[in-house]
């Protein structure tokens, strides 16, 4: 990594040092690459070989940092499990991986795993190729050589046609950052979106709020478009469960009755896929109109409630309360009720 930073610090994105820079990642890559068998230690020529599990990194990165297992065999990966390093308890559980962190043997193993780099054969450098046959081109097999080319002219062609804030930058920020900056993806709908249902919605990592530990002295705990029971970043399903065992009522806001509904609900209320923001803003109405909210608290943390909390600079017109009674726009954004 440091190499790279050293060499796109330059502004010198030569082909040559974009491989030169890229060999931490593409080694990486190679042994997930290199794992080609998935057999019984019986029928494994590798059986007599030394076995030793490791720990690794569950690269999915989604800030569960569940802990995940690899049994090495020769260099080889040829199987995963995850954390079995004491016995499972409430005050101490094990920080098992979640089914997507355990897939990622398919990713070593699977037949239809990626093993070399490929583009759509219609597609070139420079202009994005025919896009009307994006999703139906062919793919064809291109080498490493070419790969890193292409990724290492189309970045310095972004740059120059549109600039940095082109670049969106889901990782390596830093890299870019020598390359005279990127959009970071906490600000774009991607994660600039996520984070916060993910925290104070969904029940997931806790970025700021109360430790999902904590989450068993909940009175009522709401789900707001979201199945942890399947997936969630640090696999927060055995805390909703004990906090179930101890006493806290379960809502749960879905187009379908999913797992996490089936387990936790005490109310499943079901929405029609994209109208859940309409049902947030009648809940927000509902909530003003009859003085539910707790005015203290949002004074006090809150920006962008109401015109007298505003952000400096910004418009006062802009603010949340305003926009939910319909103050500016004429639409009160009332619950529809159906007769
Ligand atoms: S929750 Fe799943 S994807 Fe996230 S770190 Fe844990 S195993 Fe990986």
């Amino acid at each position: 990594m440091a190499d790279f930073i050293d060499k796109i610090s330059n502004f010198n994105l030569s082909r040559r040092n974009f491989i030169k820079a890229s060999t931490a990642a593409a080694a990486s890559l190679s042994l997930v690459g290199c794992a080609n068998t998935l057999m019984p230690a019986s029928t494994n020529p590798a059986a007599n070989q030394e076995e030793k599990w490791v720990t690794v990194a569950c690269w999915h990165n989604c800030g569960g940092r569940c802990l995940n297992k690899a049994l090495v065999v020769d260099g080889v990966v040829i199987r995963q499990k995850t954390d079995d390093t004491h016995p499972d308890s409430p005050d101490f559980p094990q920080q098992r991986a979640c089914p997507r962190g355990r897939s990622q043997r398919q990713q070593i193993f699977g037949t239809d795993r990626l093993r070399y780099p490929m583009k759509r054969k219609n597609w070139n450098p420079g202009d994005g190729g025919k896009r009307e046959l994006r999703g139906r081109d062919e793919w064809v097999r291109i080498s490493w050589e070419e790969a890193l080319d292409h990724v290492a002219s189309e970045i310095k062609r972004i740059k120059e046609t549109y600039g940095n804030k082109s670049i969106l930058a889901k990782s390596s920020t830093q890299a870019l950052n020598a390359y005279g900056g990127a959009m970071t993806f906490w600000g774009c709908t991607s994660d600039g979106a996520w984070p916060k249902p993910q925290q104070f919605m969904n029940g997931g990592r806790s970025r700021g709020s109360n430790d999902r530990l904590d989450l068993k002295n909940s009175k009522l705990i709401v789900l707001w478009g979201a199945n942890p029971v399947w997936s969630s970043g640090g696999n927060p399903a055995y805390n909703f469960k004990q906090a179930k065992e101890a006493g806290a009522k379960f809502i749960v806001v879905d187009p379908y009755y999913n797992d996490t509904a089936q387990l936790l609900a005490d109310e499943w209320i079901p929405v029609r896929p994209g109208t859940d923001t309409a049902l947030l803003l009648g809940i927000a109405h509902y909530m003003i109109t009859n003085n539910l909210h707790d005015q203290e608290f949002l004074d006090k943390y809150c920006a962008g409630f109401d015109a007298d909390h505003m952000p400096a600079g910004a418009d006062p017109k802009e603010n949340f309360k305003d926009y939910v009674l319909g103050t500016y726009d004429g639409e009160p954004k009332t619950p529809l009720v159906l007769q």
